[in-house]
């Protein structure tokens, strides 16, 4: 079975967990750079991307983990996961500095993209590659902007990206961890699965 991390510094990691476990992975919580080790992929989970960039950053974890995905490691962004993923960020606050994020998913995230009027909602998604639509909450969600050319959009909501991949990132704007669905934590292991493309 595929061992996979959780980055486990604030947000919704302990959900990821479980979900990942229940589909037959073995999953550390990564919390430092020596965490990573023998990691085939890694959930960087929703929450404040302020925060856990904060944390990140305390904990040395920047490279390490830039280093890890250039190894072949997988990474699955949800939400500030998507944010700490993009290689630009609109919408932050001034604190939200230039190096606080991975910069490994060409396009640009922007923050709080639905604004205050849907801080929070559940929409049934139409995603590429899924028959039925998949359950998708939104929390303060960002969207998907500018995708580069390596970049496939496998869905959008109300016309703006919410699911890419990229090679072997994927990222969501929304929360797959928080319903029973299952189908993103399966796509997820299969593209851990999947050859390192040399
Ligand atoms: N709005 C949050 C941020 O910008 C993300 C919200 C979430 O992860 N649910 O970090």
């Amino acid at each position: 079975s595929p061992h996979l991390g959780v980055l486990a510094l604030q947000g919704a990691f302990r959900e990821h967990r479980l979900r990942l476990e229940i589909l037959g992975a073995r999953v550390r919580e990564v919390r430092l750079p020596a965490d990573l080790e023998g990691l085939q992929g890694l959930v960087l989970p929703g929450g404040e991307s302020t925060t856990i960039a904060g944390l990140m950053t305390a904990a040395g974890l920047w490279d390490p983990i830039r280093a890890f995905h250039a190894a072949g490691g997988a990474l699955w962004g949800s939400c500030a996961g998507l944010i700490l993923l993009a290689r630009e960020v609109e919408g932050a606050p001034p604190q939200f500095g230039r190096q606080d994020r991975l910069a490994l998913l060409d396009a640009t995230a922007r923050r709080n993209a639905f604004g205050r009027q849907a801080d929070s909602f559940r929409v049934p998604l139409q995603i590429r590659g899924l028959d039925a639509p998949f359950p998708a909450v939104f929390i303060r969600a960002p969207v998907i902007e500018r995708p580069g050319p390596s970049v496939e959009v496998l869905a959008e909501y109300g016309g703006r990206a919410v699911l890419v991949r990229q090679g072997r990132l994927l990222a969501c704007a929304f929360h797959p961890e928080l319903t029973a669905d299952a189908r993103l934590h399966e796509l997820f292991l299969r593209l851990v699965a999947a050859p390192v493309p040399t």
